[in-house]
C-alpha cells in the first residue's frame, strides 16, 4: 500500500499574489500533481492533502517572527491552488482521500498522519507540493525516522529558492535513501 501526500500545495505558497509564494516553479507544477492525484484515486492508494494552518499574529507560534503571514484560518490563502484544487473537489467526498491541517512544517508534527498511514498499511510514501526545502523536506526527514520508503517526485516539487531546491533533491536521495522520480 501507498500514498501520496500533496503538501501545502494552497494560494498563499503557489498563487502569484499569495502571501509566502513560490511563484512560476510552483504554478509550474499543477498539472503533473493534479494528474498524480488522479492516478493515486484510480489505484486506489490514499491520498493526503497536508495543510499548513495558522492562527492570526499567534504569538507563541515560531513561524510569526519568520515569516509574513500565511495560510490563516479561514483565508482563502489556504484554499488548494489551481488544478490541483479542482482535483480535490472532484475527489474530496471519496474514503481515500483526506485533507488534513497541520501547524509545522512536518506533516508529522503533533498530527494523527502516521496513525492514519499505519492502520491502513501503509508503508510507501510519495511527496509532492511545496517547498522542496521546507515542508517536503520536514516531511521527508521525519517519514525517514519512522520507516516509510520514499518517493519523492521531482516535477512535483518546487521551491522559491533554486538552490534550496537542487539541495534538497539530493539530500533526499543520498541521505534519506528516498528514490527521486
Ligand atoms: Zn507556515
Amino acid at each position: 500500500m501507498k500514498a501520496l501526500l500533496v503538501i501545502d500545495y494552497t494560494n498563499d505558497f503557489v498563487a502569484e499574489d499569495g502571501a509566502l509564494t513560490c511563484g512560476e516553479p510552483g504554478q509550474a507544477i499543477d498539472g503533473y500533481i493534479a494528474e498524480q492525484v488522479d492516478v493515486f484515486v484510480e489505484t486506489g492508494d490514499y491520498v493526503v492533502f497536508p495543510t499548513d494552518l495558522h492562527e492570526a499574529e499567534d504569538p507563541y507560534h515560531p513561524e510569526t517572527r519568520l515569516f509574513p503571514p500565511h495560510n490563516v484560518r479561514g483565508g482563502e490563502g489556504r484554499a488548494l491552488y489551481g488544478r490541483v484544487g479542482l482535483a480535490y473537489d472532484e475527489h474530496q467526498r471519496e474514503a481515500g482521500v483526506r485533507q488534513m491541517d497541520k501547524t509545522r512544517y512536518s506533516a508529522f508534527a503533533g498530527t494523527d498522519l502516521d496513525l492514519r498511514l499505519s492502520e491502513r498499511g501503509i508503508v510507501e510514501l510519495h511527496l509532492v507540493g511545496v517547498c522542496t526545502d521546507i515542508c517536503v523536506l520536514h516531511t521527508a526527514v521525519d517519514a525517514y525516522n519512522l520507516g516509510y520508503k520514499l518517493v519523492v517526485h521531482k516535477n512535483g516539487v518546487a521551491s522559491f529558492d533554486e538552490r534550496g531546491h537542487d539541495w534538497a533533491l539530493g539530500h533526499f536521495e543520498n541521505v534519506l535513501g528516498a528514490e527521486v522520480l
